[in-house]
């Protein structure tokens, strides 16, 4: 069994040189990628992506918390999603680290909700971005119904994560976890049956830029810290991404 990067921004400027290349490197060692949606017009790249490699790329589609600018678009990306209806609704939440205006963390908040309510109503996961509102958001998902949620790039605490997992919510462990004490510390406080293997490409990978074959050195990673193979590591993460994906 191959891993599988269940969340990637491929459709960025930092690939517009060597895309191809990239997707074809991935091709070379993973199950699929997962690409997140940010905005209308990211949402629109990703669906392309999905097109052009015949679902090897799978789009997500959703309005980033950090791309307030993108905020008013809310009603044209709820009907981009219902349209072409995604494999999860993504990427969505809160982030209070570049957001500190409390009006447009209230503002954050509404669209966060609109777009749970309707991942609820059409029967998707929702994969969510929750930078230092990892409690915040936890709490506005009790208010829904939701088919599966993935906390991307979850850098709450390990209690946190634990009692997340412990809930059926997915973790995403990042490539930080190559060299992130408090990642490490996550991977050791859930289990392998909550885990999910990202990049967050191009972010995430010792300041250079990450790509989404680095998923198999976190692999190698996550086996070291549990005392597990390699093997069972991707066996695992793949399993749980083909479920939540699908
Ligand atoms: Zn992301």
């Amino acid at each position: 069994m191959r891993p599988v990067d269940a969340h990637c921004h491929l459709d960025f400027e930092q690939y517009d040189d060597d895309r191809e290349e990239v997707i074809s490197r991935s091709r070379g060692e993973l199950e699929f990628v997962v690409n997140a949606g940010s905005n209308l017009m990211h949402n629109r790249k990703a669906l392309e992506l999905q097109e052009e490699t015949g679902g090897f790329v799978k789009a997500n589609l959703g309005l980033h918390p950090t791309y307030t600018d993108s905020f008013d678009e809310l009603e044209e990306v709820k009907k981009q999603i219902r349209n072409e209806m995604p494999v999860a609704v993504g990427e969505i939440g809160l982030d209070f680290h570049h957001v500190t205006d409390v009006e447009m963390r209230e503002r954050q908040e509404e669209v966060f909700r609109e777009l749970l309510e309707l991942a609820g109503e059409i029967d998707r996961p929702v994969v969510l971005h929750t930078r230092d509102a990892e409690k915040q958001a936890l709490e506005i998902l009790e208010d829904y119904e939701l088919e599966g949620v993935m906390l991307h790039c979850f850098n709450g605490s390990p209690e946190l994560a634990y009692e997340a997992s412990e809930k059926g919510y997915l973790i995403g462990v990042t490539t930080q976890v190559l060299y992130s004490r408090r990642v490490q510390d996550i991977v050791e406080a859930v289990d392998l049956e909550s885990i999910m293997l990202e990049t967050d490409s191009p972010f995430l990978y010792r300041g250079e830029r990450n790509e989404p074959v680095n998923v198999v050195e976190s692999a190698e990673k996550i086996a070291e810290i549990k005392g597990v193979s390699v093997d069972e590591v991707v066996e695992m993460t793949t399993g749980n991404s083909r479920d939540f994906f699908s």
